[in-house]
């Protein structure tokens, strides 16, 4: 059997929904159990409609409620002959969304658990609509919320399996169904706890979840299904030329997805791997394109280098001072309150002196971290041993990735090189990078010109 998983990009209206069940059609024999994404952009709505929801825009949310239900209303309509039993659904569904979006009004705040509650109604929704377009084409299948399946702890918004408790769960629902001819749509994203309360995985969470129900199923492969030709050796937004890579190692596609390949969500290698499980990446709208697979054994390529990634909208954190002696102790006060905050590090470096530690983070949680900070050194600022905390905004990461660099001298030579000759000024470089990567960083302004500059160096243009 395999895992068939569909992003939000590749079930954004009835088209694309009945698009998916024609591959899940087409795929029968291979008898898929499937993971759904919410349809495109709902968990970025619901999300932000919980956040509006908060603040007493009572107009904003009705409307945002409104698109919700005429966005699912209207692929209901148009991808089923006989919608009727399905829009009640919806409409039922929906309306017990309502409630919780006027109680968070009164209360004027939101949990993290009720903002998971509320980010799991895209997967309910879409999982819905797809399993009865099959049901319609004369598939059977059913669609299937993983809430009492995918057992986590209550580590809302990324929450962590308890792979024992899923594996049991998921194998004991799924197996006999798939036994029995029936096309499970499993909701991607989201979890819930033992007790039933319910959780996510994270956002882009629900590569993760295929991953997750391949190895609980013992699945042959997973197939994720998306608007691109495979991994490409850059992000096709940012450079028209990238081209798809045929094969990458697990760890390669590890390290271009943590540093921004954002077809596949980084955790959704580990139980990949650990089942051995490959994973293939392809378009939905291109099936005959064979796209990438990931898998523990690769053919080494000619190039050293597999694909260049970056993430935008990030700030670099600096701490500063001639005095900071005892670094150590420094920079584990410093990570000490960056993990507190529950704020996510991409990476670390000491490039500018051995008097600083500098740290990249996501732009919004920058402030935070330097208020903390601030406070936690206050003495030591005071003493001018510290000289600042400071924040530079317009940050990105860039990262090149390949296991043909390891081993292979002058890689590092030839990055900074091309960059120095392009005239793209390095911030700084990260540290720690494993021997199949080098990352760095640029101003935002700079992105462009270094992925591309290196990108052509490399030759992943050809
Ligand atoms: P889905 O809704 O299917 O999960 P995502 O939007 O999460 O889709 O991921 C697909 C997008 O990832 C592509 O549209 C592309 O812009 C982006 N992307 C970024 N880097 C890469 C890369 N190296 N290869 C392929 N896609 C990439
Ligand atoms: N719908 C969820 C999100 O937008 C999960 C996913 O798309 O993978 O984050
Ligand atoms: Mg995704």
């Amino acid at each position: 059997m395999i895992v068939m998983k569909f992003g939000g990009t590749s079930l954004g209206d009835a088209a694309k929904l009945t698009n998916a069940a024609e591959l899940i059609e087409a795929n029968l024999e291979k008898t898929p159990a499937v993971v759904v994404s919410a349809m495109a952009s709902v968990t970025n709505l619901l999300i932000d409609t919980t956040k509006n929801a908060a603040l007493g825009k009572t107009a904003t949310v009705e409307r945002a409620v409104g698109e919700l239900s005429q966005k699912h209303e209207t692929a209901a309509k148009q991808s089923l002959k006989q919608p009727d039993s399905v829009l009640q659904e919806v409409r039922h569904i929906i309306g017990s969304l309502k409630p919780l979006y006027e109680s968070i009004g009164v209360l004027g705040e939101y949990t993290p658990r009720s903002l998971d509650l509320i980010s799991s109604y895209g997967e309910r929704l879409s999982s819905l609509l797809l399993a009865n377009i099959l049901i319609e084409r004369g598939v059977s299948s059913e669609p299937i919320p993983t809430a009492d399946l995918v057992i986590t702890d209550d580590n809302f918004g990324s929450a962590n399996v308890d792979f024992k408790v899923t594996r049991a769960r998921v194998a004991k629902k799924v197996k006999p169904m798939l036994r029995e001819g029936v096309t499970p749509i499993l909701t991607g994203f989201l979890s819930g706890t033992e007790k039933g309360v319910v959780t996510t995985l994270g956002r882009n969470g629900s590569d993760y979840s295929a991953s997750i129900v391949a190895a609980c199923l013992k699945a042959e492969e997973v197939w994720i299904w998306s608007d691109v030709d495979g991994v490409l050796t850059a992000d096709p937004k940012l450079i028209a030329e990238a081209k798809t890579v045929p094969e990458l190692s697990y760890r390669e596609a590890a390290d271009l997805s943590y540093f921004g390949a954002k077809v596949l969500h980084p955790k959704s290698i580990l139980p990949a791997v650990e089942g051995g499980i490959p994973i293939w990446i392809k378009n939905a709208f291109k099936p005959e394109v064979e796209g990438t697979v990931v898998k523990a054994e690769t053919v080494r390529d000619k190039k050293p280098i597999r694909g260049i990634t970056s993430i935008r909208n990030l700030s670099l954190v600096n701490v500063e001072g001639a005095g900071m002696v005892e670094l150590s102790n420094v920079a584990a006060k410093v990570f000490g309150a960056v993990a507190n905050l529950g704020i996510n590090v991409y990476v670390i470096s000491q490039a500018s002196s051995e008097h600083s530690i500098c740290f990249v983070v996501d732009k919004g949680d920058a402030s935070k971290i330097v208020r903390v900070l601030k406070r936690e050194f206050s003495e030591r600022i005071m003493h001018r041993d510290i000289d600042e905390v400071s924040v530079m905004d317009g940050i990105a990461i860039v990262a090149v990735v390949g296991e043909g660099m390891i081993g292979t001298l002058g890689i590092a030579g030839r990055v900074f090189g091309t960059l120095g000759k392009s005239k793209v000024n390095v911030v700084a470089i990260a540290q720690g990078a494993s021997e199949l990567n080098i990352s760095f960083i640029v101003k935002e302004e700079d992105l462009t010109k270094a992925v591309a500059c290196l990108h052509r160096e490399f030759g992943l243009d050809k």
